[in-house]
């Protein structure tokens, strides 16, 4: 059974003027990770946020589990809080202290993730005073602290430099094989998406027109040839 299931969904603005997506069908398996390719402005984001349930489809039919959580391009993070507090803003969207009753020790809940994205000894540190991989570590920690079905990410590491970019996939890619969760990203990079999917689809024309499943074995090289390879194939449909 997929967990993700979009059956020829359309989305368009403005009654119809602006297309966003159109006729798009596709699944998602659950521990899938899966990444969305295609270029600017082609509907990418639009299937997130319909996932994350920030957009309604405008027609056509869409399966999604309830607890999904998206990691936003630069870690959204509030400067006048910590690594730890910025971690628990999940967590206090969703369960907020009732009236007169003790908040809940979110802290504890929340420390393991920090730990888990790199960040252990960090906590108490301000968002002026990390780095932008870091920065995007604790937003990857906040969305983990939820205990999401799904995880979202939108471009995470366009802002970064090749070499955190890097550590930064290595570390997701451990992180998804500890947790097992669902992973979708998006990204406008085919050696991104070779090098993390499992998956990738390539939407073209506001519809997924191709989807490319990567066999190739985990830690993946982007200076082996069978690397090489994959990536001329998507790069072939990608520039048709
Ligand atoms: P991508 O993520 O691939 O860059 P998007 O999903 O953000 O693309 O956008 C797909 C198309 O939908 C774009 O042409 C964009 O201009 C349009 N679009 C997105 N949001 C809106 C909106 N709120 N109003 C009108 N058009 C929109």
């Amino acid at each position: 059974m997929p967990i993700i299931q979009f059956k020829n969904v359309s989305k368009s603005f403005e009654n119809g003027k602006d297309i966003a997506l159109k006729d798009a069908s596709f699944e998602i398996a659950e521990g899938e990770f899966c990444c969305i390719i295609g270029p600017s402005g082609g509907g990418k984001s639009t299937i997130l946020k319909i996932i994350a349930g920030l957009e309604k489809e405008t027609s056509g039919n869409v399966t999604k589990p309830e607890n999904i959580s998206m990691v936003f391009q630069s870690g959204a993070l509030l400067p006048w809080l910590d690594v730890e507090k910025n971690a628990e803003l999940g967590l206090a969207a969703r369960h907020p202290a009732p009236g007169g009753h003790q908040t809940p020790d979110r802290g504890a809940i929340v420390r393991p993730f920090i730990d888990m994205v790199g960040l252990k000894g960090s906590e108490r540190k301000f968002p002026r005073d990390l780095s932008g991989g870091e920065r995007q570590r604790v937003g990857i920690a906040r969305a983990l602290a939820v205990n999401p079905t799904v995880l979202l990410l939108d471009e995470p590491f366009s802002a970064l430099d090749p070499k955190t970019t890097e550590e930064l996939h290595q570390d997701l890619i451990r992180i998804w094989q500890e947790t097992k969760k669902t992973i979708v990203m998006v990204s406008h990079l085919i050696e991104e998406a070779v090098s993390l999917a499992d998956r990738i689809l390539l939407i073209k024309n506001y519809t997924i027109e191709k989807e490319f499943k990567i066999n190739l074995p985990r830690p993946r090289r982007e200076n082996e040839a069978a690397f090489a390879h994959e990536v001329l194939q998507v790069r072939r449909e990608f520039f048709k």
